[in-house]
């Protein structure tokens, strides 16, 4: 009797772990993606995960995340905050969100440390150099300089007692088109990862943050495009729990005189960038990537290398108008794989 009963626990035990064997899910880790235009560039968004089900609400809740951002800071868009701050420009203090507060404190940041080789006030630009193949004579160095006058990132006067933002000199406008993605993308991840996405990947046309794995345990990849043929991987970098943002001129550029010249302006001067073709940042903070990115490539090589190596966690990947290919000093040891990888491995090519 007694043995009986222990067989038929057994058996209950068994139908029990069968019954659980059925409700978890038995499937490996698989990676789910969705693309999606947003913030006017093509974002994919990409779930590690078990539970397809969960995948696809991590993903939109990360769409709807970048969708809300966009809301916020687009210059573009009449109601968003950054517009009413335009608007007022040489009028008045506009008291904003404190996320927009925030995010702005941070580009000024940036720029006092860059010596304003990065200033959201960029926006404010008189457009002299054209990328539509209309320009036909340089402009002259008093449109140059004149086409700049307004940008000054020490006239956006922050006040932190009601976190109210006013840009002091009529016509100054702010513009987060150097940053902004890196933001959005750093936000995305977080809200995926906290609804318990173990890895991912958040691409905004090349321009992504990575975490956790791949469903096979393997690291991500970012292939670096050929300089030469842009649809060519030529090396490969480590993407472990990192952003990697690439500014580069391989597309925008106005030709002039057989010389081309980049659609990245230093701001403190109006002549566009020189000596660098792409400019490769790879640190743990998208926002942070995106804009040394642009930074770098206004600095040039010696003054940008001088600048990564500064800062603890930020590595980066040059390559010169002559195909010289320069990295920060830790680059190698820690991501750049000079070797090819399998296409599987490949989660991203930049631009
Ligand atoms: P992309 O968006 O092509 O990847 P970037 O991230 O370098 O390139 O950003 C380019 C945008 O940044 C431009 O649209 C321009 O509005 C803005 N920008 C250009 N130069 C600067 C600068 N020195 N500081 C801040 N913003 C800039
Ligand atoms: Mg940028």
């Amino acid at each position: 009797m007694l043995q009986r009963l222990f067989i038929l626990l057994l058996l209950c035990c068994t139908a029990l772990v069968q019954a659980q064997a059925q409700r978890l899910p038995t499937k490996e880790p698989q990676t789910h993606k969705k693309v999606q235009l947003l913030m006017g560039t093509r974002f994919e968004l990409a779930a590690v995960t078990r539970d397809e089900q969960k995948a696809w609400e991590a993903i939109d809740a990360g769409i709807k995340e970048i969708q809300r951002i966009e809301a916020l800071i687009s210059e573009w868009q009449p109601t968003s905050q950054t517009s009413e701050i335009n608007r007022n420009a040489g009028i008045k203090p506009v008291v904003v969100n404190q996320e927009l507060y925030d995010l702005i404190s941070r580009s000024n940041r940036i720029s006092s440390m860059t010596g304003g080789a990065f200033d959201i006030s960029f926006a404010s630009i008189d457009k002299v150099w054209k990328y539509d193949g209309s320009m036909k004579a340089l402009p002259t160095p008093d449109q140059i300089k004149a086409s700049v006058s307004k940008i000054n990132y020490k006239n956006i006067i922050l006040n932190p007692e009601n976190h109210s933002v006013f840009l002091k000199e009529p016509g100054m406008k702010i513009g987060f088109g150097a940053i902004g993605k890196g933001y959005a993308a750093n936000r995305a991840r977080d809200v995926m990862r906290e609804m318990g996405i173990e890895g991912g990947v958040v691409n905004a046309a090349g321009d992504l943050v990575t975490w956790g794995k791949q469903p096979d345990g393997q690291p991500w990849y970012v292939g670096i495009a050929d300089p030469e043929e842009k649809d060519k991987v030529f090396s490969w970098l480590t993407a472990d729990n990192t952003a990697v943002v690439t500014s580069g001129n391989y597309e925008k550029f106005a030709e002039v005189g057989g010389q081309r010249y980049s659609h990245i302006i230093d701001p403190r001067t109006g002549y566009p960038a020189k000596g660098l073709k792409s400019v490769t940042i790879v640190c743990p903070n998208g926002e942070l990537a995106d804009a040394l990115a642009t930074t770098v490539s206004v600095l040039g090589k010696e003054e940008g290398l001088y600048l990564v190596n500064q800062l603890k966690g930020v590595e980066c990947l040059l390559i010169t108008d002559e195909d010289e290919i320069v990295t920060s000093e830790s680059l190698s040891l820690h991501y750049y794989q000079n070797k090819k990888k399998t296409a599987a491995a490949q989660t991203a090519t930049n631009k």
